[in-house]
């Protein structure tokens, strides 16, 4: 039993780990928590996504650990640079659904562009009341003539109103729900596409996606129809075990903020890390760490392996745990430093804003705790013990 990382993907980790001090941090000092994507961010992130697409289609993967390369990246980036990870993440969502879904001709057409940064994606599924029932979404795609005709509006879509390339899904057939659902690309110099800002507790740049006779080339489909939702899940898996390793990410950022502050300062005449109720903390934050991280590597290797059905809930369960495990290391963190962990001043109050949101977006703590079930169910052996 081997533990340790494929070489290239613990060279990656590092190189990521080294760009994000050197460049992606100061980029993300310059500006403030503004609306929009940060472009200086986006630019030095082209140094990093080629890592996750094939050469073919304008990237730099030469090995078969795409899914693990896409956790420690986003360990690294959201433990150094949230912001970074946040652009990351969009362009893969939307990236790897073409990737999965698209021909030769779509993915040389669309992904070099994505995966070079020089545009930004986006990946537009929810609707309002559309969120965890995916499958209901009510948009509408109809062919006349050589053209796809969609109509209807998208909810809390990251990027919406900045990206270049959109996937939208949309049903071909809405009495068919789930399998009625189809993946089309669309461009945002398209008329019939209009976005409007959202804001929220963290800085993300989400917003609602409008689509009023939004016409598109007939072959801008992505497979065929009522093959939509079957690419939107298969990158959902892989980016739910990546908010897995987002989520260890903030736990760390935290941990590490934590241990220098209680370092340093000092109440009742010692360091707060001498103190045994911050030690407990501090030991509980560790191990929780170690054990979502450990559950992201092992959903991301499942991936790699091609082992898609246990995949599936490892994924669920690295999204949950490591998630709600983010949650309550980042909540130490912040009564470990007091009144200074909700000071704008330390980084600990961006953490505390940040990870709210990683038991909701890509599916909820709830919907995962319900692929888990399911799974348990429909598998359940005889009972066999005493
Ligand atoms: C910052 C941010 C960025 C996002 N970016 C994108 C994006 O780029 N693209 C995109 O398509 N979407 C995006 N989303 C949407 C996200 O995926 C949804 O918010 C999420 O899937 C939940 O859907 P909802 O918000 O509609 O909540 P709902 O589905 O309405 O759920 C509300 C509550 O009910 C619970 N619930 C629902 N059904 C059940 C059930 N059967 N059993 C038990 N409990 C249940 C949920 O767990 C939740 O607690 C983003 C969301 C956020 C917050």
């Amino acid at each position: 039993m081997d533990f340790s990382l494929p070489q290239e993907v613990e060279t990656l980790r590092e190189r990521v780990a080294a760009l994000a001090k050197l460049r992606l941090i100061p980029a993300a000092r310059q500006a403030s928590e503004v609306e929009g994507p940060n472009r200086e961010i986006q630019k030095i992130l082209g140094d990093v996504t080629p890592e996750i697409y094939p050469v073919s289609a304008g990237g730099r993967l030469t090995h078969a650990y795409r899914a693990l390369a896409i956790c420690v990246i986003r360990e690294e980036l959201s433990r150094l640079c949230p912001e970074a990870d946040h652009m990351f993440a969009q362009q893969g969502l939307c990236g790897s659904a073409i990737l999965f879904g698209g021909t030769d001709l779509q993915k040389q057409r669309f992904v070099p562009a994505l995966a070079k940064m020089e545009r930004l994606g986006s990946f537009a599924l929810t609707e309002e009341g559309a969120g965890s029932d995916a499958g209901s979404i009510r948009t509408t795609a109809a062919l006349r003539e050589n053209e796809w005709v969609l109509n209807g509006s998208k909810h809390l879509i990251s990027h919406a109103g900045y990206a270049g390339t959109y996937v939208v899904f949309a049903s071909t057939d809405l009495s068919r729900r789930a399998k009625g659902v189809s993946a089309f690309i669309v461009e945002s110099d398209n008329p019939g596409l209009s976005a409007q800002p959202l804001r929220f507790l963290a800085p993300y740049v989400v917003g609602r996606l409008k689509l009023d006779d939004c016409r598109i080339p007939r072959e801008n489909i992505l497979g065929s129809p009522g093959d939509g939702f079957r690419w939107a899940m298969q990158t959902l898996d892989v980016f739910r075990a990546a908010v897995g390793a987002h989520s260890v990410g903030f736990a760390q950022a935290a941990l590490d903020l934590a241990l220098a502050y209680a370092r340093v300062h000092q109440q009742f005449g010692k360091p707060l890390a001498e103190h045994q109720a911050i030690q407990f903390k501090l030991a509980e934050m560790a191990t929780e760490i170690q054990a979502g991280r450990l559950l992201v590597l092992y959903a991301a290797w499942q991936k790699d392996y091609g082992l898609d059905r246990q995949a599936s809930v490892a994924c669920a369960m690295a999204k949950m745990y490591a998630s709600e495990m983010a949650n309550r290391v980042v909540n130490h963190g912040v009564q470990i430093m007091g009144g200074n962990g909700l000071s704008k001043e330390f980084h600990m109050e961006r953490l505390y804003r940040e990870v709210r949101g990683t038991m909701i977006y890509e599916g909820t703590s709830e919907i995962q705790r319900l692929v888990i079930a399911r799974q348990l169910v429909r598998a359940a052996r005889p009972y066999e013990g005493p």
